[in-house]
């Protein structure tokens, strides 16, 4: 057997993730990879996290890049924040709330679950009874947009519980990051980390992170070291501060890197106000195909993400066929239901690049056809 060059398709990305991705991200991909110390390498980070801060419309100092998946940003914020005994408020909702879960009990946490169910948002009353029965608890952790359902929670009206009971906030912003409004300092939220292949329309591979002072703080009077060497931010906390005194740490993912400024370029020229709309517009016209074509929503139209469109599968429609001919006649793909909602439902999404009125007509199109 000869292996040669691997060529993929192109194909049309509408799922929970990678989404399409820019075409000028792709180039500064390709752009010629420089040491990762290099001085212009450096005044390129800088850059990064001034696009980063503004992505998360926040001041603090500490708004990096992991150099890995959303999954290393959530473990990021855990095994820094989570010391053992520590309890911690989950709120689980769907997929991410469970890994949240997972994450504090490895930390040598106790998570005290709130529950809602499958494309509910959060109930922050719930979280308020909780944070009254433990009034031990340290930290409050929830998913802002739930990628295996589509639904949207009140990351501030959590956040303000959180803070009446003297509780750090952990968000996971992986999906709603540049789809839908997310405000960390006027929310006050104090641990937000997030993903580069969701709605920034960035490869994926790299985490966007930001701890509030308040979560500095925490990390800062740690009595045990974090159990994570390569997560420990006390330790990368050198390498990302400027001001000449950065050393090695690891070596940064420095093609990744340039792709990821390229994408926040995008959105600031585009302004982050404009990209949610534009991200609710096509939500819109999408809404109406789909439902002239009979198919409903899980989640209710209040707490719908736009970027997150998780609809049932039509009854008696089999739903890894329909997926099969959607990529293989169309290469468009879609995402299945997750969890819960296998087989029960299919999760389009409208993310970053891939919210333009090509894809959604494509997509319209593609699946009046495949459901005749
Ligand atoms: C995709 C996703 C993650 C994980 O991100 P990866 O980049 O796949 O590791 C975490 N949380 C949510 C809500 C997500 O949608």
């Amino acid at each position: 057997m000869t292996i040669g060059s691997f060529i993929p398709p192109q194909r049309t990305l509408m799922g929970p993730g990678p989404s399409d991705i820019y075409p000028q991200v792709l180039q500064a991909l390709s752009r010629p990879t420089i040491g990762h110390l290099d001085p212009l390498f450096i005044g390129m980070m800088d850059e990064l996290k001034q696009l980063l801060q503004y992505a998360f419309q926040t001041q603090n100092p500490f708004t990096i890049a992991v150099s890995a998946p959303g999954s290393a940003g959530m473990e990021a914020c855990f095994v820094n924040l989570v010391e053992p005994g520590d309890t911690v408020i989950v709120c689980r909702n769907g997929v991410f709330g469970d890994r949240m879960r997972e994450n504090v009990e490895r930390c040598g946490g106790i998570a005290v679950m709130v529950d809602n169910a499958w494309g509910e948002p959060v109930d922050p009353a719930l979280v308020a009874e909780a944070l009254t029965a433990h009034p031990e608890a340290s930290i409050v952790a929830f998913v802002h947009a739930e990628t295996s359902t589509g639904a949207l929670s009140d990351a501030e009206a959590i956040a303000k519980l959180a803070r009446q009971h003297d509780c750090l906030t952990i968000v996971d912003a992986v999906t709603s990051l540049g789809g839908v409004p997310l405000l960390v300092d006027e929310w006050q939220l104090d641990a937000v980390y997030s993903g580069s292949q969701k709605c920034l329309s960035c490869v994926p591979g790299l985490s966007p992170l930001t701890f509030s002072a308040r979560a500095i703080e925490k990390i800062q009077a740690r009595k045990t070291p974090a159990q994570s060497w390569f997560l420990d931010q006390s330790l990368v906390l050198g390498y990302w501060s400027g001001e000449g005194k950065r050393s090695y740490h690891h070596t940064a993912p420095v093609n990744s890197l340039y792709a990821l400024h390229e994408a926040l370029v995008l959105l600031k020229n585009e302004g982050l106000e404009q990209a949610w709309q534009r991200h609710r517009d096509m939500h819109q016209t999408l809404r109406a195909g789909l439902e002239a074509l009979g198919i409903t929503f899980v989640v209710d139209e209040a707490h719908r993400l736009p970027q997150l469109n998780a609809v049932y599968i039509p009854e008696g429609v089999d739903d890894a066929a329909i997926r099969a001919r959607l990529l293989n006649d169309y290469n468009l793909e879609i995402g299945a239901g997750l969890g819960a909602l296998a087989g029960k439902a299919w999760r389009i999404g409208l993310m970053g690049y891939a919210a333009r009125r090509e894809n959604v007509a494509l997509c319209l199109r593609a699946l009046e056809t495949c459901l005749k």
